[in-house]
């Protein structure tokens, strides 16, 4: 089964907003932030990329790309990067898997590889 990210969509106005936030960023200034959650596209442009050295210990790969993508809808995320010549622009796919264990947990995220 595809696993999903969400954003959270609001019932008044419609902005997205991902990561969660408590008030909406376009008109929840007074009104408790209603919101229904939205599955983030996952086709989008790459923004802009970095390669990480030195990860911490519950990483278990020496080096990650990371890259931050703007997917169809207009959400920005950050996700690691399995592009072997990444260039700002290109299209991008990602799926979502676990990006990283620690003992008790699994996080999860976007894995993002050439379109
Ligand atoms: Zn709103």
């Amino acid at each position: 089964m595809a696993r999903e990210i969400y954003a959270y969509e609001c019932t008044k106005c419609g902005t997205l907003h991902y990561p969660f936030r408590m008030r909406c960023k376009n008109c929840g200034e007074l009104e408790p932030f209603q919101f229904k959650t939205v599955p983030l596209p996952k086709r989008g442009k790459l923004l802009t990329f970095t390669k990480v050295y030195n990860l911490p210990a519950e990483y278990e790969v020496a080096t990650l790309g990371l890259g931050i993508v703007e997917l169809e809808n207009g959400v920005r995320v950050t996700g690691q990067l399995e592009v072997d010549d990444p260039k700002i622009g290109m299209d991008v796919v990602g799926v979502v898997d676990i990006v990283r264990q620690e003992t008790y947990d699994s996080f999860w995220g976007f894995i993002f590889r050439a379109a």
